[in-house]
């Protein structure tokens, strides 16, 4: 029988697990010295190994001659756990299994002693998608767990994990997977399996696969399945780049503004059952290489696509400016984000474009051409601009101002406007921010004492108590660990910019990208706040 390579060669004991020392190291140690938590929550991107940690605990807390924090993976127990015939250890997905009746019945099973282990370990994927009912019959279990029961929960989205769980348990953070690890993982395993493969070819899988091993091995499943001599060429058409011009030419007609052609090209897409949400990824993640040649020099190793496509990206790159790259970002980002939600997927997507396109200009001078169905968009964007009234905008400062209708003709660009530290927003959820930073990275929480945060546009500005702080947040060699705090907690990027209260702001000029943006919201570039 063939089993996928993710499933072959997913890793066995801790030692095998790549690229997450601190994680890792960590729980061997607690189980070697017997002092394990009740509850963990394993955080991080897709593929980068929280349930393979979370059953190599499993076994390792339950196994007869554990050595050094390992399972031994040879008694009976690590080996039906290997074979996932252990009643003990319960796997859930909450994604499928979100209702109370599903944590009910787990809240009654936790109560009956295990059958073969010293524990029973409940293994909750995706726990962000509990609903909140389900969410409380948790809590409930996991404030009075008894001795016998230890619950992982593993998410990609803890901002959607309430802080009453997240308290609850001991976090570790999944870091995504350096791209060298991925190849020599890659390799190891080709050399294992007689399959040939070259070394543009593992490079271009791991940058493809974003970090995430399991999305680098199921493409090279796919690669092998063509050729057992993997070259870059194998891997572009096994994952589907190739033949993508379409999406090349959006971008070109998006550059020209010419909208008709634009939604011409994705009414084509949609009628060969092209998928609008990964349509709306691609389109992103081709744009995002387009900043990088903008901002980066020699960023090519930092770009993911196919090295023959550079050339069509960097032609692209140079017909428009970093500012209008940033606000398509932007507004890519935002569109892919109502697409989860969106009743109507394409008119979702065809209004970004024309927005792209117009610069959110009235939809009567855009010159939508045919394949569009103009008073379903007429109807859309009227329920956006509603919305957009009633939401706070990028640029108001006073409470007063959320209340103004926003006029719909006014020209995008708006006078340079600085962050005014005197007088501001403050950011409600900062303190639930600074609760889950004190947690993961208290050395610099302790920087952070009395400070507040704004957002605005893409910025997010944090108001230090005083200079001296803000000195120390500067210095230390966490300001990546709240960065990703930040990223983790809202699910997108922001350029990051830090002041003291009462004094002038000081510009953070450790990122190129940041002083581009901040570039990019002084020309007013317009970028609508998310709710
Ligand atoms: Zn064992």
């Amino acid at each position: 029988m063939y089993r996928a390579l993710y499933r072959k060669w997913r890793p066995m004991s801790f030692d095998d697990v790549v690229s997450q020392p601190q994680v890792t190291q960590t729980l061997k140690n607690q189980i070697k010295n017997n002092k394990t938590a009740h509850a963990y929550l394993f955080t991080g991107s897709r593929g980068t190994g929280k349930t393979t940690c979370a059953r190599i605990f499993a076994k390792a807390i339950n196994c007869l001659n554990p050595k050094d924090g390992e399972p031994c993976l040879e008694c009976e127990i690590c080996k039906n756990a290997d074979n996932g015939t252990l009643s003990d250890i319960f796997e859930m997905d909450a994604a499928s299994n979100s209702k109370v009746d599903d944590i009910r019945e787990l809240r009654e099973g936790v109560v009956y002693m295990p059958e073969m282990c010293r524990y029973k370990v409940y293994i909750i994927d995706e726990v962000h998608m509990l609903s909140a009912g389900a969410f409380n019959a948790l809590l409930k279990t996991m404030e009075e767990p008894p001795e016998h029961v230890k619950f992982i929960l593993a998410t990609t989205e803890i901002h959607k994990v309430p802080a009453t769980i997240v308290s609850r348990c001991q976090h570790f953070d999944f870091r995504r997977i350096r791209t060298e690890d991925i190849v020599s993982r890659l390799k190891y395993i080709a050399g294992e399996e007689n399959l040939g493969l070259t070394d543009d070819a593992a490079q271009l899988i791991a940058r493809l696969s974003d970090g995430g091993m399991r999305d680098a091995l199921s493409l090279l499943d796919q690669c092998a399945a063509y050729s057992e001599n993997i070259d870059g060429q194998i891997v572009s058409n096994a994952a589907g780049i190739a033949g993508r011009d379409y999406l090349f030419d959006i971008i070109e007609k998006i550059t020209k503004k010419d909208a008709a052609s634009a939604l011409r090209t994705i009414s084509e897409l949609y009628g060969m059952s092209k998928d609008l949400k990964v349509l709306c990824g691609e389109l992103i993640e081709q744009m995002r290489n387009i900043m990088l040649i903008k901002a980066v020099d020699g960023a090519d190793d930092l770009m993911t696509c196919l090295p023959e496509e550079i050339a069509r990206l960097k032609q692209i790159a140079s017909g428009v400016s970093i500012d209008q790259v940033l606000m398509y970002l932007s507004q890519l980002q935002d569109c892919s984000d109502k697409l989860r939600g969106a009743s109507s997927k394409r008119t979702e997507l065809e209004m970004c474009i024309i927005r792209l396109c117009t610069g959110a200009a009235p939809v009567q001078q855009t010159g939508i051409g045919a394949g569009v169905d103009v008073s379903s968009l007429m109807q859309r964007i009227g329920e956006l601009e509603r919305h957009a009234a009633s939401a706070p905008t990028a640029s108001s400062q006073q409470s007063t101002a959320a209340a103004e209708p926003k006029s719909v003709k006014k020209a995008p660009v708006k006078p340079l406007k600085k962050f005014d530290v005197n007088n501001y927003t403050p950011l409600s959820e900062w303190q639930q921010i600074l609760d889950i930073l004190k947690q993961r990275y208290p050395d610099i929480a302790a920087f952070l004492d009395n400070s507040a945060a704004a957002i605005e546009g893409d910025t997010f500005n944090i108001i230090c108590a005083s200079e001296f702080f803000v000195k120390k947040v500067k210095a230390s060699s966490d300001t990546d660990k709240l960065k990703q705090v930040i990223h983790d907690f809202y699910g997108r990027d922001f350029g990051f910019m830090l002041y003291a209260a009462n004094s002038v702001d000081i510009k953070d000029k450790e990122n190129p990208i940041n002083e581009l943006k901040e570039r990019a919201k002084s020309l007013g570039i317009e970028v609508e706040i998310k709710k």
